[in-house]
């Protein structure tokens, strides 16, 4: 594989994993070498190497197969010179008695959202517990629960809720040390001060924090040596009666690789969860942000009825509710006609037609190997094997099922087989339904996480 592959198929994977997720762990690969069906790429630490590994390891085979088939294997491999640096001494990872340290000035915390507020925060019945733990700790009063734990679905607005209480906080006590930062970015900072032999520095700044968040902890789920680090932070924190907020994309007991300890100490405060909006919520949503829109766009005329319809018709999150209006006002503006309820459906054709909830067939196929326990590679790959081959048939029948894909599409993106093959393993499926209970039950339970 030539530099100038590896750059294109880095776009591909940038596509396939996120911006974010891509900046993080994509870019800093670096093509080494290919030989003997090993393409092997360097990392900066062998902690992103396993990681990477382990996350995306997959996903590259597969896109670096689709121009090399003769690869087998991605290996990741710290460069010589810098894998001969000793590695930090073991000792530095597990708890040490933390010696009370001063503030530290130089604490980084993620950057607020001035626009994540409690003002701007509409409440309705799905998420007025949540909301209401929210204020209560943003009061500032002796820690009641500890920790606060949020959980709910994307766009719900825990991010929203967690730079509220950081807001009111800082407002109230500007003294307080208030740190926010998604797991993700606790774990870089672990990495860094280990790679730095930083660690002490590391524990004792976190020991100092009067009150920590800590964003979407989910991302810690099967990272060892950070579980036990944020392990570590959080019960000396709890110790010292500080208050910790969390949140989650689901209840501590439902995330899969996390350590049992660590589950039950965060099941110890007070849980709670932030239900999919309903439409009133919805509704409310919209309205409070039109009010911010007039401000900004001035004299630009609604039409009855449209935020109604926008309220019904799009009820994935949050997220792609504001992001439509945002978009059916600046257009509006641009072309300076009222908004109807005409303009409002071509305005956002694709997003109505996109929360008629499409799933794709990637979804389909990452599903099916999770829930078959195999590797995504050997689900597209060629192996015929009964534990590859049930699956991938299982695969091909949801996706036909529940996507609006033709049967030459569908093999496409199973490695390139034919189209009878698809109808092939359709028609087995089928069959199968009938007769075995187990094929039954696994395909009712994809259905429905997929459709969740
Ligand atoms: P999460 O962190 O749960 O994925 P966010 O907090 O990032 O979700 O919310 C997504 C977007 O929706 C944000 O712009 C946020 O301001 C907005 N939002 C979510 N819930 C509400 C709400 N109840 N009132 C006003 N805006 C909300
Ligand atoms: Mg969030």
């Amino acid at each position: 594989m030539t530099q100038d592959q590896w750059c294109k198929l880095k776009q591909d994977l940038l596509k396939s994993v996120g911006k974010s997720n891509f900046t993080s762990w994509i870019e800093p690969l670096e093509l080494s070498h290919t030989e003997e069906g090993v393409a092997t790429f360097s990392v900066p630490t062998s902690f992103v190497g396993n990681y990477v590994s382990q996350k995306y390891g997959d996903q590259i085979l597969y896109h670096v197969q689709a121009l090399m088939p003769d690869i087998r294997r991605v290996h990741f491999q710290v460069p010589t010179n810098q894998a001969s640096r000793p590695a930090a001494p073991r000792s530095a990872v597990a708890a040490a008695p933390a010696p009370a340290a001063p503030r530290d000035p130089m604490m980084p915390t993620a950057p607020l959202d001035k626009r994540f507020s409690f003002d701007n925060f509409v409440v309705g019945k799905p998420n007025e517990l949540a909301h209401a733990a929210a204020k209560r700790v943003a009061s500032g009063g002796p820690v009641m629960f500890n920790p606060l734990f949020l959980y709910g679905g994307v766009g719900l607005g825990k991010t929203h809720l967690m730079h509220a209480i950081a807001w009111e906080l800082s407002q109230r006590q500007p003294d307080l040390n208030v740190v926010y930062l998604s797991a993700e970015q606790f774990m870089y900072r672990f990495v860094q001060a280990l790679r730095d032999r930083k660690m002490m520095d590391f524990k004792s700044m976190f020991r100092a924090v009067d009150v920590l968040m800590v964003d979407d902890v989910q991302f810690i789920a099967g990272k060892e040596s950070t579980q036990e680090e944020f392990f570590h932070t959080f019960n000396a924190l709890v110790d010292g009666r500080r208050q910790i907020i969390i949140s989650a994309d689901r209840a501590p007991g439902e995330i899969e690789n996390l350590e049992e300890r660590i589950k039950s100490r965060l099941q110890c405060g007070l849980v709670v969860d932030l239900h999919p909006t309903n439409y009133e919520l919805r509704l409310g949503i919209l309205q409070s942000k039109v009010e911010y829109y007039r401000t900004q766009y001035p004299g630009l005329a609604l039409a009855d009825g449209v935020l109604e319809f926008l309220a019904l018709r799009i009820t994935k999150n949050v997220r792609v509710l504001e992001g439509a209006l945002t978009r059916l006002f600046a257009f509006a503006s641009l072309v300076g006609h009222e908004i109807t309820l005409e303009l409002t459906q071509d305005c956002l054709a694709d997003v109505l037609r996109s929360s008629e909830r499409q799933v794709t067939i990637e979804e389909i196929q990452r599903q099916v190997s999770e829930h078959f326990n195999i590797r995504l590679s050997d689900l597209i790959g060629p192996k015929r094997v009964r534990i590859y081959a049930r699956p991938r048939q299982v695969a091909m029948y949801l996706a036909k099922q529940m996507t609006s894909r033709s049967l030459p599409e569908i093999g496409r993106r199973f490695g390139g087989r034919d189209h009878t093959t698809v109808m092939h393993g359709v028609r087995r499926i089928d069959e199968l339904r009938v007769t075995d209970t187990q094929i039954a039950e696994d395909l009712e339970l994809l259905r429905r996480t997929l459709e969740a």
